[in-house]
């Protein structure tokens, strides 16, 4: 049914950069088999699953949507891929996304632009706005996404899925092509706050083969999902203030306003509390993120990966012909930022400094989280726009992400819920931003309201 679906669709919303039918209808196979033989199956056994594709795929292409990484066939598999794998969910195909998960609309991959199911001429959001898509439009039940200030929640609000970035190092990055380091993380997208549980289920957890992959215990998510928020004690909600006002679409305003009310119908306690240095985490993360990547897209050198331009003079002259023609208009633009951020003498004014700057927006929801156990606020400030709309100013793109960002330079959970629709039936999520570790009071409230 998902690769009709897909076959249906596709001509229209372009959320795949390729499909794995043959191989998924094999192991959709050999699930029915172990049904057949009266084995017992895990939840996620013959669901189908879309997996963006920036998450390394042993025998698939994996591209990062950019041109760079065109003919790149990884030797091994991701760790989440594999866990997948392992529990027999079966990967429908990889899914596209903004060029190595830079930008906000999935316009930026360098091979298709993925349109929102529910407006073909809109955006679906970004970087996994491909993933997003694909739950949404049904071509797939869940999806997995990479976030690194936003891009899972992003895409989640404005395709009306539910989608959920995990604390930092929740989930094992080993497989993923690195952008951000300190900020990068893989999540899961659903159609319900349930399949979404059932998804971190299956791919948190500790992995020696990711340095920052946390030691702890994983609870069992599902058992979060409550029908409503009395039980366990009133949970403590706090309204982001800073995240109202001027920039904020009145009708997402309205919307998240209600939301809130519905929460407290709900028998959560309402507090409205102060993060001051928020609307600080956009310069910060512009950055950090770019230095970060501008580090980590070294590699692609034409030597050990993917294109190499042919007719190169010298080995400098490979690097540079390469990596001009390999990486697309926003790529190097992160490139050459995080590089100056980077260069001699810059290093103190910039870098260090957004390194302080994250730090006081950390403790800033460190004193929130003394208040409250959850915060709510918007997830994006508009519904989801025009296709080419802001491909040319590259600010009002970065604009964007001034929700998301802050949660992920604080490595926090944070998680975008569908909560209702502007006037031209276009989704608005409401993003819940949880504690470290505390993924499961983020599903008891989503549960709780969806
Ligand atoms: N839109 C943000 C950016 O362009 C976030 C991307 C992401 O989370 N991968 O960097």
């Amino acid at each position: 049914e998902a690769l009709d679906r897909i076959q249906l669709l596709e001509p229209q919303l372009h959320s795949f950069l390729c499909v794995t039918a043959e191989q998924a209808l094999d192991q959709a196979r050999q699930v029915d088999a172990k049904i057949a033989a009266g084995e017992e199956i895990d939840l996620l056994a013959g669901i189908p699953i879309g997996i963006k594709d920036n998450m390394c795929t042993k025998g698939i292409r994996t591209t990062c949507a950019s041109k760079i990484l065109e003919n790149f066939v990884p030797p091994y598999e991701s760790t989440v891929t594999q866990k997948l794998k392992a529990a027999g969910a079966v990967m429908v195909g990889k899914t596209n996304l903004d060029e190595f998960a830079m930008g906000s609309s999935t316009e930026n991959s360098a091979y298709q632009v993925t349109a929102n199911p529910w407006d073909v001429s809109r955006v679906p959001g970004g970087s996994s706005g491909g993933s997003a898509s694909a739950v949404a439009a049904q071509e797939c039940v869940v999806a997995l996404g990479s976030d690194t200030g936003g891009s899972i929640r992003q895409p989640a609000s404005f395709c009306g899925v539910v989608g959920m970035k995990p604390t930092y190092g929740l989930v094992s990055r080993y497989g993923l092509v690195a952008f951000a380091s300190s900020l990068d993380q893989i999540g899961p997208f659903g159609r319900t706050v349930e399949d979404t549980a059932i998804l971190l289920n299956a791919i948190a957890g500790y992995d020696p083969n990711d340095a920052t992959s946390l030691k702890v215990q994983i609870p069992d998510y599902l058992k979060a999902l409550q029908p409503d928020l009395q039980p366990r004690g009133r949970i403590k909600i706090g309204v982001i203030k800073e995240t109202f006002g001027e920039g904020l679409d009145p009708v997402v305003e309205q919307t998240i306003t209600k939301a809130i009310d519905q929460l407290q119908t709900l028998g959560a306690e309402i507090h409205v509390v102060s993060c001051p240095r928020f609307r600080y985490g956009l310069p910060t993360y512009y950055i950090i993120a770019p230095s970060e990547a501008s580090a980590n897209l070294a590699r692609y050198d034409g030597v050990k990966y993917g294109i190499r331009v042919p007719d190169a003079e010298n080995l400098l002259d490979m690097y540079k012909k390469t990596r001009a023609a390999g990486f697309g208009a926003e790529v190097k633009r992160r490139i050459m930022l995080g590089t100056y951020a980077l260069s001699a003498g810059y290093y103190d004014a910039y870098y260090l400094k957004a390194q302080k700057v994250r730090t006081l927006i950390k403790q800033d929801f460190e004193n929130a989280f003394k208040q409250v156990d959850v915060l709510v606020c918007p997830t994006a400030p508009t519904t989801a726009f025009k296709a080419g709309e802001k491909t040319e100013d590259p600010l009002s793109m970065y604009l964007g992400d001034l929700m998301t960002i802050p949660v992920s330079l604080a490595g926090l959970p944070g998680m975008s819920i569908p909560c209702g629709f502007d006037e031209s039936g276009l989704p608005i999520g409401l993003q819940l931003i949880g504690k470290v570790l505390r993924e499961d009071q983020l599903f008891q409230v989503a549960y709780a309201y969806e």
